[in-house]
């Protein structure tokens, strides 16, 4: 810039020119704390890989869950924010009770909340994402990392057997796919909405009693409210019953209320059922309704040719959500929200903003995601999904999600065999519920607060860490096998431990 330029600019420029008039006319001597140079971060680099590299190597022998309390951890990562910087060994101090306060997601005992154990790929290709700082709202911003995304989309859309026109977009969790699935739906039922706003009463969603919470909280954020979703009974399996979601399209049809949205649960959160999601498709082409296939949890075995059948009907869906950081393995968080229609995206997300505005016909740039989902600014969420791919291979994932089915089903043959445990009803996916039941014991109220403690005292055990599941109103424990690093002697454990505590809390009469 030369020195009559730069007067000019800092004459004229709108802040400096109303804050501070008489600025100086040399240029300011560069700042460059923040700026690291490529020896300082791979020495930085180094050590933080040092560390995971340890934590790695302890992960196999050390508790799932080590015992910790709040006041202590929080003690323990205790830390002021520095004027100046923290000396380097300290930070790396820091950064070891960091991992020394967590809970092992990724261990074989972890059988909880169905969290993924993260692969190590994916954890290694985030540093990557974050240092390239690719922002995948704007294509422009992100060429190659939004080109992955695409890629990831289709392949996955392609792995559900939707057709290879369809699209979507990689989102922050199940939650807000399902909220963008719903938006979907419900901007399709009525042209003015997206002006003015819904007539709540006018519509309807329909899942089972086992969908997940989020597609009632979508609802309340959509403004139709929660009473806009009706919950469909389930039948012996936990699986939608059919005949009471057309009991239910009927009557609201009747009462002149749009069946909006149809939702089939593919794997639920609970126990793993699956929904006839078949006949469901049928039903919402039949009513008009846009049909959405929650699969946050089960669509991974859509990556399995063995396995992919029980999806058989997630084909015909106009929206599919499917978490990459569940039973994926990925780490957290992402969700892809694949759409049949992608120009529905366009439809219920586009945004006018003058400082993205481009002339396409002379940049030929791709599609800007931030302008077809909720969010604007994104991160390259789909790198930490797409190195573990590629360095393992679509078969190592498919022979591990059957493994995780198999396991499944061993575990339930075990229980079934105990005399003092009983399943909760039949295992499905990778997903098990069961019930301590000592010998003589009939009282069912009695076995849910036993089973409840069970679980309770399992999980401040720590060694394997199981969660718990109401199933047809009782209390049992679950396990649901979602990290890769689950084997046999895990579950043996988990039953062992379950027997030992349960026998001990029974015979203490603590919960009597
Ligand atoms: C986990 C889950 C969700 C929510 O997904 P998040 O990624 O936790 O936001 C939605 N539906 C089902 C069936 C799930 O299992």
């Amino acid at each position: 810039m030369a020195a009559w330029q730069r007067r000019r600019y800092r004459g004229e420029s709108i802040c400096r020119a109303r804050y501070a008039p008489h600025v100086a006319l040399d240029p300011p001597p560069p700042v460059t704390d923040l700026d690291w140079s490529p020896e300082r971060a791979t020495a930085f680099g180094t050590r933080v890989l040092e560390l995971y590299s340890s934590f790695l190597a302890e992960l196999p022998d050390a508790p799932t869950s080590p015992q910790l309390t709040t006041a202590g951890v929080r003690a323990a990562v205790a830390q002021d924010v520095p004027d100046e910087p923290l000396e380097e060994d300290a930070l790396v101090a820091h950064l070891q009770t960091i991992v020394d306060n967590s809970v092992n997601l990724g261990g074989g005992g972890f059988l909880a909340v169905i969290s993924g154990g993260g692969t190590v790929p994916g954890a290694i290709a985030d540093l990557l994402a974050s240092g390239l700082n690719a922002n995948t709202g704007g294509w422009f911003l992100s060429p190659a990392a939004s080109e992955i995304e695409g890629q990831l989309i289709r392949w996955l859309a392609d792995r559900f057997g939707l057709p290879p026109g369809a699209g979507g977009n990689l989102v922050c969790g199940g939650s807000l796919a399902n909220l963008s699935a719903l938006k979907l739906a419900r901007d399709r039922a009525g042209v003015s909405v997206r002006t003015a706003g819904v007539d709540g009463q006018r519509l309807a969603f329909y899942a089972s009693e086992e969908s997940h919470f989020t597609i009632d909280r979508a609802a309340d954020v959509l403004g139709l409210g929660e009473s806009a979703v009706r919950k469909v009974a389930i039948d012996g399996q936990l699986r939608m019953r059919v005949d009471d979601l057309e009991r239910l399209i009927a009557a609201d049809i009747a009462a002149g209320v749009h069946p909006a949205a149809i939702v089939g649960t593919a794997g639920t959160t609970g126990t793993g059922a699956i929904d006839p999601l078949e006949e469901l498709a049928e039903i919402a082409a039949r009513v008009g309704a846009w049909f959405h296939v929650d699969a946050a949890y089960g669509g991974a075995v859509a990556i399995s040719d063995e396995l992919r059948p029980l999806l058989r009907g997630t084909e015909r869906a106009d929206s599919i959500t499917f978490d990459t950081h569940k039973w994926m393995y990925a780490p957290l968080v992402g969700a892809a929200l694949l759409v049949r229609h992608p120009t529905g995206l366009v439809g219920s997300f586009s945004a006018h903003a003058a400082y993205v505005e481009q002339d396409r016909s002379l940049t030929d740039r791709g599609t800007d995601h931030g302008f077809e989902g909720l969010q604007l600014s994104r991160s390259f969420t789909a790198l930490r999904v797409w190195v573990g791919l590629l360095a393992h291979g679509r078969a190592a994932y498919a022979r591990r999600i059957e493994h995780d089915v198999e396991l499944t089903r061993w575990l339930a043959r075990l229980v079934e065999e105990a005399p003092d445990l009983e399943l909760a009803c039949p295992p499905s996916l990778s997903i098990c519920c069961f019930r301590y039941r000592p010998a003589g014991v009939d009282d069912d109220a009695y076995l849910d607060r036993l089973n409840q403690r069970v679980m309770t005292e399992l999980q401040i055990d720590g060694r394997v860490f199981p969660s718990q599941a109401e199933v047809h109103g009782r209390i049992a424990l679950r396990t649901c096998i979602v990290s890769y690093r689950t084997e046999a002697r895990h579950l043996e454990q988990l039953l062992e431990l379950t027997r030992e505590i349960g026998e001990r809390v029974h015979a203490s009469g603590v919960v009597a």
